[in-house]
């Protein structure tokens, strides 16, 4: 598995548990991206977590047949020897990005926005963006986890069936926007909100 994000520590308890075994985890940071919690589940499966490691090869020519690794220095330069791990598979848990090509292809106003992990399209309060017949929602959004995905997605619902003539109750957004602002709450919500800020319009003009 390359990376100890979320997803790379989460998939690979889940291949574990389908009965895959892990060679190792590797990641390029000094220390583990996902959370504790998941880190160590991991830890007492007995799956080396080797930090300040990247994948430099791999080998195999139909079928992987190994991965090479190798360890780096903090500047992320290739320091020591690389090691061959056997395996037939290799993961990929590098990080994640917002599907957008739609919204680019509608002509909606976009924003490199880091903390949502891409370009994501500007939205206003009821998540419809600076073209008037597309609403986003979800990962499409910004990165973020399936809780807000959901919610999101019914305000985005709501708003397009008013926008549609649908009668819709005022009170749902209020409500809707805060169950995000809990989810988003505290020290893990920062860099989210820290990027929603960012795209986040009062309204378009007509
Ligand atoms: C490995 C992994 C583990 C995760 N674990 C958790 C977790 O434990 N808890 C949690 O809260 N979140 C978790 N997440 C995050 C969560 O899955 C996402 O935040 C959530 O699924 C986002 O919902 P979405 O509907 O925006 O996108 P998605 O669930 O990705 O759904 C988008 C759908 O759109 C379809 N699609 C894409 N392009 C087109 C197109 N052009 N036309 C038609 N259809 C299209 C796709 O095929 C896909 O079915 C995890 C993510 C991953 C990758």
């Amino acid at each position: 598995m390359v990376g100890a994000g979320n997803i790379g520590l989460i998939v690979s308890y889940q291949l574990r548990q389908a009965g895959v075994e892990i060679a190792a985890i590797v990641e390029a940071m000094p220390k583990i991206g996902g959370y504790w919690v998941h880190a160590a589940k991991i830890r007492r499966l007995g799956i080396p977590i080797l930090l300040r490691h990247t994948i430099v090869e791999a080998v195999g020519d139909k079928v992987i047949e190994g991965a090479v690794i190798q360890e780096l220095d903090d500047k992320f330069q290739l320091i020591g020897e690389p090691t061959k791990i056997d395996c037939d598979v290799i993961c990929m848990a590098v990080g994640l990005t917002p599907t957008t090509e739609l919204f680019w292809q509608a002509g909606a106003k976009m924003q490199y926005c880091p903390q949502l992990c891409g370009h994501v399209p500007f939205r206003d309060n009821t998540m419809r963006t600076s073209n008037p017949d597309i609403w986003v929602a979800g990962d499409a959004s910004g990165i973020e986890e399936a809780s807000a995905a959901m919610v999101e997605g019914r305000i985005a619902g709501f708003s397009a069936a008013k926008a549609l003539g649908c009668k819709v109750k005022e009170g749902s957004f209020k409500e809707y926007w805060t169950r995000l602002d809990h989810l988003r709450a505290g020290e893990v919500g920062e860099k989210i909100r820290g990027g929603i800020c960012q795209v986040l319009v009062d309204g378009w003009e007509a």
